[in-house]
């Protein structure tokens, strides 16, 4: 039986203004707001969990500032379709489907027309432009929802769906040759996933973590890094590839150096934060860029990098490792996240 959700309402935390997230003041308000009404080809679907991510942080703290307000974060989304708009009909009801940080792009613009469409001049992101998954519902264009592989739960498929998918993303843009030495700098959320793809697409390549906790390196060389150690460490080899995925400009001063002739370093991160700016006065153009290095910065995701992420998915087993908070304890996620108590993803349950 279809349910009528025009005239009820959800539970949402909501940010209504940009702020420092502090440990006296929390930056989201739970609230009951209208379910929304799905529009020709959108479907509603009922949240069942939304992973926390960093740039959640970046948007309530203005570094990436939201474009409207009040806003609903979250942009790892796992739910189930339980309305159709006029004219979508990719999914039935109950389908289970994921919604990741790309909610809309032109298709018409010369970035959509190249395979670019991360970079469309129309891109619209989930949590950020438009309301995201810090709720019961949320409504979405059919052609932006993903199938999720069968043998996930939702919670195991919600860090898929930006720290995987955008992990994904910053290995293609790497440009990894089998075999080539590879570094991650950072071992968070997507850093984890980053290492068990690489291993899987590139076997013979060795893999060297820069953590800075000892837990972290830990759960790297668990998962098979040839090496681990913190920023300042220097790896036995040079690398050909690092990939980084800290919120901060120090690391990637430090470990520069540790690139190979012609090697390439991709950032993957919305925005760094401001505080430690300063040490990219420590940059030195003969030993950290000259000889062809290069650095490159990872923006967004297209449809196809999430489609061709899921697929592996199902190919390999990646299981990431999950911390569950409820929906009102969003703040709280939030907070220990910035406080960088990591051990993988934290997943909001929802329902
Ligand atoms: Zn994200
Ligand atoms: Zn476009």
């Amino acid at each position: 039986m279809r349910l009528n959700f025009k005239m009820k309402k959800m539970k949402v935390m909501l940010l209504k203004e940009v702020k420092n997230l502090s440990i006296w003041e929390d930056p989201l308000v739970l609230e009951e707001i209208p379910i929304p009404i799905p529009k020709e080809r959108e479907i509603l679907v009922k949240v069942s969990t939304c992973a926390v991510c960093r740039t959640d942080l970046d948007i309530i703290e203005g570094r990436l500032p939201p474009t409207k307000l009040p806003l609903i974060l979250g942009h790892q989304i796992v739910g189930r379709v339980v309305e159709r708009g006029r004219g979508a009909n990719e999914f039935q009801i109950g389908d289970r489907v994921g919604i990741a940080w790309i909610n809309y792009a032109c298709g018409i613009c010369k970035f959509c027309r190249s395979g670019f469409e991360n970079l469309c001049d129309n891109f619209k992101a989930t949590g950020k432009d438009v309301n995201g998954g810090y709720a019961e519902y949320i409504t979405i264009l059919e052609d932006f929802a993903y199938k999720i592989p069968t043998h996930y739960s939702d919670e195991e498929a919600s860090p898929f769906l930006c720290a995987g998918s955008i992990g994904y993303r910053s290995i293609k843009l790497a440009n990894i040759k089998n075999g080539d030495n590879v570094g991650l700098s950072g071992f968070g959320a997507s850093g984890h996933l980053v290492l068990k793809m690489v291993r899987y697409l590139y076997p013979d390549s060795k893999i060297f973590v820069f953590a800075r906790s000892e837990k972290e390196r830990e759960l790297a060389e668990e998962l098979g890094a040839h090496w681990t150690g913190d920023f300042e460490d220097l790896p036995p080899e040079k690398l050909n590839v690092i990939i980084d995925t800290t919120p901060v400009w120090k690391t990637i001063v430090s470990i520069l150096k540790n690139l190979e002739k012609g090697g390439r370093l991709v950032i993957n991160a919305i925005r760094k934060e401001e505080h430690d700016k300063a040490f990219l006065t420590n940059l030195n153009y003969e030993r950290d860029l000259w000889l062809e290095k290069e650095i490159k910065s990872v923006a967004n995701v297209t449809r196809k990098d999430v489609e061709e992420f899921l697929s592996i998915t199902e190919k390999i087993t990646l299981k990431p490792v999950i911390e569950i908070y409820k929906l009102e304890e969003a703040n709280k996620a939030l907070r220990d996240l910035k406080e960088g108590k990591i051990r993988g993803a934290k997943v909001l349950k929802i329902s």
